[in-house]
């Protein structure tokens, strides 16, 4: 099992037939996107569709688990039992995700130090033997 960051009685995430391939590759710990097949555009969250092109042909891109800080903020309010304060939810650019951004945490960094642009690596939190869900440090 990983380090771990957040506590159990943390909300887990709703899975459908749309995400679950996402979710699988997070519990290997792939970071993925979807791309569509027809135009090669990507999104985040997983869809049936492009939104570009409205095809239902999808493929996964995978990437490296690197990106920047586009906004954050620092939250003072727990949202699970046993969670340390305060935690941080980031906005983080992919590097080459076709310019997807990931609503995470960041983690392992005290909000003094964070910085817009800050360059970040994923790292992954494994909730459960098949939930990992990525967080980010700094690089
Ligand atoms: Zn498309």
């Amino acid at each position: 099992m990983s380090e771990r960051f957040f506590p159990d009685a943390m909300p887990p995430p709703l899975v459908d037939g749309t995400t679950l391939p996402w979710w699988q590759a997070a519990a290997e710990h792939r970071l993925v996107v979807q791309e569509c097949s027809q135009c090669s555009h990507t999104q985040f969250p997983p869809s049936p569709i492009c939104s570009e092109c409205h095809s239902p042909e999808r493929g996964w891109r995978a990437l490296s688990g690197l990106g920047k800080v586009y906004t954050y903020t620092v939250v003072y309010r727990p949202i699970a039992a046993g969670q340390t304060l305060p935690f941080i939810v980031a906005v983080i650019s992919l590097e080459g995700s076709g310019g997807v951004r990931l609503i995470s945490n960041l983690v392992k960094v005290s909000p003094e130090e964070i910085e817009i642009g800050m360059e970040v690596k994923v790292i992954w939190e494994d909730m459960s033997e098949t939930l990992s869900i990525p967080r980010f440090e700094r690089r």
